[in-house]
C-alpha cells in the first residue's frame, strides 16, 4: 500500500452534493487559502445520476446552472386538486452533471485542493491524525468529512422509523401536447394509495417532454415492476396519453428517519450530507438545505472546536419525528396530511414551513389541519 506523504488538513470522502458544495465553500473562503484539502469520489462524476428540485425566492446561488424553473404548483388529494401560483418563490431543477461539472471546474482553479478518484475502504482515527485508506493509497487528514452513506448506519437502533422516499421517474416524450410547461406537479396523491403514502411527481420541459416520477414515501422498496406499470397507468389514465418513449431513468430512495446521525461524529470525522442526517426527514429535500448548512460548517471550523460538538437541531425535528411515527404505524394517511396542509394554508406558507423558517405560531396554523387522532397517539407515545 502506498501511503500518501502529505498531512491534509481536510480530507472530503465524497464528491456528491454535501463534498463538492463543501470543497468549492472551502476554496473561496480566505480562511482556508493555505489549508490543503483533498477530495475523494469513487466516481468521477460524469454521468447524470440525478436531478435535484428545490423551491427559492427570487434569483439563487444555482442560477447558473438551473436547467429549469416552474412559476406554478399543482398538487391533487384525493378530494380536493389546485394549481397554485408560488411567487416570490420559483420551483427550480438542476441536472447532477451540471452541477459536478460546474462544481470540478470552480474546484480545479483552488490550488490548495485536490481531487482523487479513488473508493475509500477504511477509516481509521488515530490520536491525531485520521488515516483513509483506499484501493491505491493510504492518506492521512487531521479532519475528514464523510459523505458515504449506508442505510446501516440508522437502521440499527429502533428508537426512530427508518423510513425511505422511493421512486421510479422516466424522462419521457409523449406524442400529444399534454403537459404545461409553466407548472410542476408537486404532488399528485389522486394514484391508489394500496395502504402506503404514493404520489407522482411532474416536471415538464415543453408541452410534450418531462420527468414523471412515482414515488411512495413508506418502509419497503417495490419491485421494480410496480413502478414501471404505476407510471404507465398514470400517463394512460391521468394524462390521457398511452404513446410516449422513454429517454432516460432515474431511480432513487431517500433515508426519511429522524435518528440521530451525528452519533457517528468524533472530534475529527464529520458526516455531511445524507449520511449526516442533512435530508429533511418528512420530504427527503436535502439539496437547498446542504447548501444553507455548509456556510455554517464553515463558520464552525473557524472556531477550531472538535467537530462532534457541532450539531444541526431544532424544533422541526420534533413535527418530522411525528410525521414518521404516524407513517409507520399508518402509512396509508400520508395524503391527508398533505391534503389538509394545501387545503388550508397557500403553498407560499408550505415552503416557509418547509424551510424551517416558521415562527411558532405559523406553525401550528401548518399542523393544525392534520388528522388529529393519529398525531395525538405519536405525540402521547413519544412523551411517555
Ligand atoms: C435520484 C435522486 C434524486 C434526488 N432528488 C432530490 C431533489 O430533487 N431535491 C433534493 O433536495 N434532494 C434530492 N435527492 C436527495 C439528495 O439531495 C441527494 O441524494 C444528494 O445527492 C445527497 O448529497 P450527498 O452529498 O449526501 O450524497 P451524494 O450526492 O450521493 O454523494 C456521495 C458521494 O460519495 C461517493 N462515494 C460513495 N461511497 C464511496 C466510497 N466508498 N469511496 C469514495 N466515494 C464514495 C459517491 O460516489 C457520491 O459521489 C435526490 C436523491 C436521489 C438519489
Amino acid at each position: 500500500m502506498q501511503k500518501e506523504n502529505t498531512l491534509f488538513d481536510y480530507i472530503i470522502i465524497g464528491a456528491g452534493a454535501a463534498g463538492l458544495m463543501l470543497a468549492e465553500a472551502m476554496g473561496r473562503d480566505v480562511f482556508f487559502r493555505d489549508k490543503s484539502i483533498l477530495v475523494l469520489d469513487k466516481d468521477a462524476k460524469k454521468i447524470n445520476d440525478r436531478t435535484w428540485c428545490f423551491w427559492e425566492k427570487g434569483p439563487g446561488h444555482f442560477d447558473d446552472i438551473v436547467h429549469q424553473t416552474w412559476d406554478h404548483i399543482y398538487f391533487s388529494g384525493q378530494r380536493f386538486s389546485e394549481r397554485f401560483p408560488i411567487a416570490p418563490y420559483s420551483y427550480k431543477m438542476i441536472k447532477g452533471i451540471d452541477f459536478y461539472t460546474s462544481y470540478f471546474s470552480r474546484i480545479s482553479s483552488f490550488p490548495n485542493i485536490i481531487f482523487s478518484q479513488e473508493k475509500v475502504s477504511k477509516i481509521q482515527e488515530g490520536k491525531d491524525v485520521v488515516r483513509v485508506i483506499t484501493e491505491k493509497k493510504e492518506y492521512r487528514g487531521k479532519q475528514v468529512f464523510n459523505s458515504i452513506f449506508d442505510y446501516r448506519m440508522a437502521t440499527g437502533q429502533k428508537k426512530y422509523p427508518v423510513l425511505q422516499q422511493h421512486f421510479l421517474g422516466w424522462f419521457l416524450r409523449t406524442t400529444r401536447p399534454i403537459f404545461d410547461v409553466n407548472q410542476a406537479t408537486y404532488m399528485d396523491f389522486s394514484v391508489p394509495q394500496q395502504g402506503n403514502t404514493r404520489f407522482i411527481y411532474v416536471l415538464p420541459f415543453s408541452e410534450t417532454e418531462a420527468l414523471v416520477e412515482y414515488t411512495l414515501f413508506s418502509e419497503d422498496l417495490l419491485p421494480e415492476e410496480d413502478y414501471k406499470d404505476a407510471l404507465v397507468d398514470y400517463l394512460k389514465s391521468k394524462l390521457k396519453s398511452p404513446d410516449f418513449e422513454i429517454m432516460e431513468t432515474e431511480k432513487g430512495n431517500i433515508p426519511m428517519t429522524c435518528y440521530n446521525f451525528s452519533e457517528h461524529n468524533t472530534s475529527k470525522i464529520y458526516h455531511i450530507g445524507t449520511a449526516g442526517g442533512w435530508a429533511k426527514p418528512s420530504t427527503g429535500y436535502t439539496f437547498m438545505s446542504t447548501s444553507k448548512k455548509v456556510p455554517i460548517l464553515l463558520e464552525f471550523l473557524k472556531t477550531g472546536k472538535p467537530l462532534n460538538t457541532f450539531r444541526f437541531k431544532n424544533r422541526f425535528w420534533y413535527y418530522d419525528l411525528l410525521f414518521l411515527d404516524v407513517l409507520k404505524d399508518n402509512n396509508a394517511i400520508g395524503f391527508k396530511v398533505f391534503e389538509a396542509l394545501f387545503k388550508n394554508r397557500t403553498p407560499q406558507q408550505v415552503f416557509k414551513f418547509l424551510d424551517e423558517e416558521t415562527n411558532i405560531w405559523e406553525d401550528l396554523g401548518n399542523i393544525w389541519g392534520s388528522p388529529k387522532i393519529p398525531f395525538t397517539k405519536a405525540l402521547l407515545k413519544r412523551l411517555f
